[in-house]
């Protein structure tokens, strides 16, 4: 990392130019043209000390944490356990209260599952709290991306419980007004995303989270699109769980976190068990650790898990602020550049609301797929389809958008060639500007 003065002023174009060396693949050529990465949303591109610190482990300690007598053992436990820690203080949180899980889906079903085998009486008196039934509410929203959608219509369908969902305005919001009727004395469980990864809307955490509190219902937050681009205090969101993903926010893949509230996790039944999980096992009986070794059983992914506090590292010496102001600034430029384009349906907040780095879009009569094929042609990554949130989707009468989505990396340059590309995607295919 090579900025002189990381945290006191806005990033500038000459800043992000010396990052963008930091990321290797920045370099590539596709299809003839220079890589124009806008596809973050989905995946990041990792800095050369997160990809540095994957080869060191693999070099120099490569072994199973929390297992061996032996000297490459402990000092792998050490670097997993302070990359936890890492990870916690990055979020707000504490050590004990991450887990690790592959990704953030991993995590939404983990908490999902777990409350599951307290509504079959597992856990004992102190998973009280987790067991549904018939009678019972678990709230969503109509914005969700399917990882937090569906684990949620899982569970009510295994425990008699019945979903409930917060539906969105025609801009691109939270019907705020609704979820205060949604969410009621039979809600147990709310589970909302903090930015939507397809409107790039900013849910108001702190809001949501009274109500369901006040109603004395758990929350779950998806902080997939938020945790990597902008500061995030999971205690003073007072939120109960939350999880992300370690791809989207400059880590590996293969490592997402799950934060769970101490006093929660400490009564939470586990989801999968097995080995590292455990103290004493019989024949017919087996006794856990406690949080979070209750919720990792088996052999950990420890070069990820390590990867992923470089990441964070990372993000911190930059600073989230100034990446989210950065971003911010992108996100403008691409809706308000996309709003200029005749035959362009922008989804979501219009300029100058708080809105995510990205933006998706409809092209009148021309498939998401065409476009985003038109796109490559021309070294743009974006994504298309329904980015995992069909109900968002049908919300607004479409099935697929264009998506393109900026980080930290991104260029004001790379967003003009973007927007170059699609006011030239109509006339491409013989329909009018
Ligand atoms: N939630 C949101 C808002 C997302 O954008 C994504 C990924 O696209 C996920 C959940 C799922 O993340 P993963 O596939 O890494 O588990």
């Amino acid at each position: 990392m090579t900025l002189a003065d990381p945290t006191t002023r806005a990033l500038t174009i000459d800043d992000v130019e010396r990052l963008r060396d930091d990321f290797p693949i920045l370099r590539e050529r596709v299809n003839g043209h220079p890589l124009a990465y806008l596809d973050s949303g989905a995946t990041s591109q990792r800095p050369r000390a997160v990809i540095d610190a994957e080869v060191d482990f693999a070099l120099h300690y490569n072994s199973a944490v929390h297992r061996g007598a032996h000297t490459l053992a402990a000092e792998a436990t050490d670097l997993f356990e302070n990359a936890r820690t890492t990870v916690a203080s990055f979020v707000g949180v504490d050590h004990d209260e991450i887990v690790w899980t592959s990704n953030a889906t991993e995590g939404l079903n983990l908490v999902a599952y777990a409350m599951s085998n307290a509504s079959a009486g597992r856990g004992g008196e102190a998973a009280e709290r987790f067991r549904l039934g018939a009678g019972d509410e678990i709230v969503v929203t109509e914005m969700e991306h399917h990882a937090n959608l569906v684990p949620w219509q899982e569970l009510a369908a295994r425990t008699g419980a019945s979903l409930r969902v917060i539906p969105l305005t025609d801009d691109g919001a939270l019907d705020l007004a609704e979820a205060a009727n949604v969410i009621g004395d039979r809600t147990r469980l709310v589970c909302f995303t903090h930015v939507s990864n397809v409107l790039g809307t900013v849910n108001p955490v702190e809001r949501l989270t009274a109500l369901a509190h006040a109603a004395g219902a758990l929350v779950v937050l998806d902080a997939c699109q938020s945790a990597p681009h902008r500061p995030l205090d999971l205690r003073a969101l007072d939120v109960d769980f939350a999880a992300f993903s370690g791809h989207k926010m400059l880590g590996p893949t293969g490592v997402g976190v799950l934060y769970g509230r101490a006093e929660l996790l400490d009564a939470l039944p586990p989801f999968l068990t097995g080995g590292s999980m455990i103290t004493t096992v019989t024949l017919d009986h087996a006794e856990y650790l406690p949080a979070p070794q209750r919720f990792e059983a088996g052999t950990q992914r420890v070069s990820q898990a390590i990867g992923l506090a470089a990441a964070v590292g990372y993000l911190d010496a930059v600073g989230l602020e100034r990446i989210h102001d950065w971003e911010f600034s992108l996100g403008q430029r691409l809706v308000t550049g996309l709003a200029d384009i005749p035959g362009i349906r922008v989804l979501g907040p219009g300029p100058g609301e708080d809105r995510a780095g990205l933006a998706s879009f409809v092209v009148d009569d021309v498939h998401a797929h065409d476009v985003g094929q038109y796109l490559d042609e021309l070294g743009i990554a974006v994504r298309v389809g329904h980015h995992c949130a069909q109900p968002l989707h049908r919300r607004y009468g479409i099935t697929a958008t264009t998506r393109a989505s900026a980080y930290l990396y991104s260029t004001p340059d790379e967003v003009d060639a973007f927007l170059n590309a699609v006011a030239d995607v109509r006339p491409f295919f013989g329909l009018g500007r």
